[in-house]
């Protein structure tokens, strides 16, 4: 299917590895142009190595940290038009809520919550003037099923979901700019990894039998990969998708219970 954004600007944010760089390579085999971001330059410039081999859409690549202004502003800076806004940053760490005081929270909100509305206040006006716009927030599951250890996480993106519930529904949904949240359930990234050999190493367990049995508890029986992730991420992307807004798509292998 031709998702007809060939030639779209993108700016997809924390794009060297996992989730976003599935969204930004699905992108640029879609013809699309993205300008893709991360903290350090050696990771990022071999991911758009990479995507420039698929002889898709132009990679532009900016390193900062997307959380700060100065690092949104040189991504802004970079991208000569969003189009197509991939909201996306690292997750807070898990913990105990008694143990976090108000710099954690306020860094879990710059991060989660208040850096994709900044970036979204940059962008949406000049979509809508143009009467085309894809805003995709990545979020997680923990929005529709809050996760016990990541209250930093369950908390900030619901902030942001919710917001974005409000603005979704406003003037800019009938000029052409959708806003929607991709939620992953467990993907098979870095940041899987880490989490998984944490609770290993707290269990006296090995990484393999803890991702064995994480993966045993979801109906698919497997974790997500990053291609398919990105893929869905391109078809919300998609003029086809164009009446899809202001929803939350959950892509899990099945883990969610509920029936809605
Ligand atoms: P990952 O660790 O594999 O990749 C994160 C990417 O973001 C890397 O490229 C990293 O360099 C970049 N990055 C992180 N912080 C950044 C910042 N401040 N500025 C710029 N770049 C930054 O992680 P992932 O698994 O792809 O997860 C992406 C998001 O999805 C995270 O917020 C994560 O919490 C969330 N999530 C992931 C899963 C999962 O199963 N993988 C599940 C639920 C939610």
């Amino acid at each position: 299917m031709d998702l007809g954004i060939s030639g779209k600007w993108a700016l997809v944010c924390a794009a060297s590895k996992g989730l976003g760089k599935g969204c930004a390579s699905a992108l640029v085999r879609e013809g699309v142009n993205v300008v893709i971001t991360a903290r350090g330059a050696e990771a990022l410039e071999a991911t758009a190595a990479e995507l420039r081999a698929l002889n898709g859409g132009e990679v532009r690549t900016v390193v900062g940290d997307i959380t700060t202004s100065e690092g949104r502003a040189a991504a802004l800076a970079a991208c000569p038009q969003v189009d197509i806004l991939v909201n996306n940053a690292g997750g807070p760490p898990p913990g105990d809520f008694r143990d976090w005081g108000r710099d954690d929270w306020i860094k879990a909100l710059d991060a989660n919550m208040l850096a994709p509305i900044e970036l979204i206040k940059a962008t949406v006006d000049a979509m809508a003037a143009r009467d085309f716009g894809r805003i995709v927030n990545i979020t997680s599951g923990a929005v529709k099923a809050p996760i016990g250890t990541l209250g930093l996480s369950n908390g900030a993106r619901s902030g942001l979901t919710g917001f974005v519930a409000g603005l979704a529904r406003s003037n800019v949904a009938a000029r052409g700019v959708t806003i929607n949240g991709l939620l992953p359930g467990a993907f098979d990234t870095l940041r899987l990894r880490t989490t998984m050999q944490a609770a290993a190493g707290k269990a006296g367990q090995s990484l393999d039998e803890v991702m064995a049995k994480r993966s045993a508890a979801i109906p698919a029986q497997r974790f997500g990969n990053a291609e398919e992730f990105g893929a869905v991420c391109a078809f919300i992307c998609s003029v086809q998708a164009g009446y899809l807004t202001g929803q939350n798509v959950l892509l899990d292998g099945g883990a969610y219970p509920g029936t809605f």
